[in-house]
């Protein structure tokens, strides 16, 4: 899986055949949607116009809440398969674990079998706690590749790092920029871009990548898109990382798992 991908909430159908072409000659090769985001059919219609080999494509999609149950996880992963033209996708993520629904246990014993049927060549997580991990595990024979979680700079997940750690699964960052929204004008973010003459956007980027996560940052404008990947030829230093450690303050910008159950 790259470190990097590109993701597209918020992107309409309509525009998403060509943000995604945007990203995909900018150097993306991964590509993070969901059911939910009515945009997997237009994100579809640009892999299949980019030419890439399938091989060199990595496109994750989502399970939407209302579809959690075995059957209809079935029948909601066919449906995404043919929106996305793709005779495989390469990680089906559960979007969100609906404590209130109790049903991902049942949810995730479909991904299972699609998994064994090759037609996800990984399955894993979004949004799920600790205690939502480690009852699957218990309960499940595969577990999950990857958690997708809320994660930045102002809210950085230890216990759920930790936890990713004890059963070695990939933290993947949603809103890894914090939405665009303050992050990126804090002072000591600002501080250490002027340092390495970089944006601070780059720097946050770039910070994901040295502590370990993957990261799917959005954008619809080309210029940022390009600015977005190119984070690799420079490098924070201790004092550097040590400085946006004090910036987590555990600050949720999305709901609380623990309490989300629309669609439940
Ligand atoms: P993000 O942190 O990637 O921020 C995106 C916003 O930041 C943009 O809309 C723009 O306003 C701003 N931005 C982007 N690049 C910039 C730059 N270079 N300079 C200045 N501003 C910039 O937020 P996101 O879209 O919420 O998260 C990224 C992806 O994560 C989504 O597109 C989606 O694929 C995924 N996601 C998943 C879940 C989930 O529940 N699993 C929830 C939210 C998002």
């Amino acid at each position: 899986m790259p470190q990097l991908g590109f993701g597209v909430w918020q992107v309409p159908d309509d525009e998403a055949e060509q943000v995604v072409t945007t990203a995909l000659d900018a150097g993306y090769r991964s590509i993070d949607t969901a059911a939910i985001y009515e945009n997997e059919t237009g994100t579809g219609r640009a892999l299949a116009a980019s030419g890439l080999p399938r091989e060199e494509l990595f496109v994750t999609t989502k399970l939407w809440n209302t579809e959690q149950g075995y059957d209809s996880t079935l029948r909601a992963f066919d449906a995404s398969l043919t929106k996305l033209g793709l005779d495989y996708v390469d990680l089906y993520l559960i979007h969100w674990p609906l404590p209130a629904k109790d049903a991902y246990v049942d949810t995730y014993r479909a991904f299972e079998k699609i998994l064994a049927d090759g037609r996800a060549r990984a399955i894993g997580v979004s949004n799920f706690l600790p205690e939502h991990l480690e009852r699957l595990i218990g309960e499940t024979s595969v577990v999950p590749a990857v958690n997708q979680i809320e994660l930045h700079p102002q809210l950085q997940q230890a216990a759920t790092r930790e936890a990713h750690a004890r059963h070695g699964i990939a933290t993947e960052a949603w809103s890894p920029l914090g939405q665009g929204k303050g992050l990126l004008e804090v002072p000591a973010i600002v501080a250490i871009a002027r340092k390495h003459d970089r944006t601070p956007a780059q720097v946050v980027l770039r910070w994901h990548l040295q502590v370990g996560n993957v990261v799917i940052p959005k954008s619809v404008t080309p210029s940022r898109i390009r600015e977005n990947i190119d984070v690799f030829d420079f490098e924070l230093d201790a004092e550097d990382l040590a400085a946006v450690a004090a910036l987590d303050e555990g600050h949720r910008l999305g709901p609380d798992p623990a309490e989300f159950n629309s669609g439940a």
